[in-house]
């Protein structure tokens, strides 16, 4: 992993870590209840937000290399395309890169 990966990665860890803190406020309202997320691509300067339902994105998080992304908001060199939905894309960061973003996943540090 060279240090533009790393960067990019960091990023993504970074809108997750937010996404992280409405999943929690929206667990008192129930998984149907849509929310609006951050889209956690690489790109710092992205501000776009996705709605998902809570259940929705915490199937996304059940995998620590997983991130939620708008369409096209995708970098090849640092994931791979899991799944293209119409209103949000889904992610999956492998090799190095993959187990640096599951390291900082703030559930698996407990
Ligand atoms: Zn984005």
């Amino acid at each position: 992993m060279d240090a533009r990966e790393r960067r990019l990665a960091e990023n993504e860890v970074l809108f997750r870590e937010v996404n992280e803190r409405v999943s929690t406020l929206s667990d008192r309202f129930g998984p149907d209840v849509p929310y609006e997320f951050l889209c956690e691509c690489a790109n710092a300067d992205c501000t776009f937000r996705i709605t998902l339902a809570t259940a929705e994105y915490e199937s996304v998080r059940a995998d620590a290399k997983q991130f939620v992304v708008l369409p096209m908001h995708y970098t090849p060199e640092v994931e791979t395309l899991i799944v293209e939905h119409d209103t949000h894309w889904i992610v999956r960061k492998t090799g190095e890169t993959g187990e640096y973003v599951e390291e900082l996943d703030p559930r698996s540090r407990s």
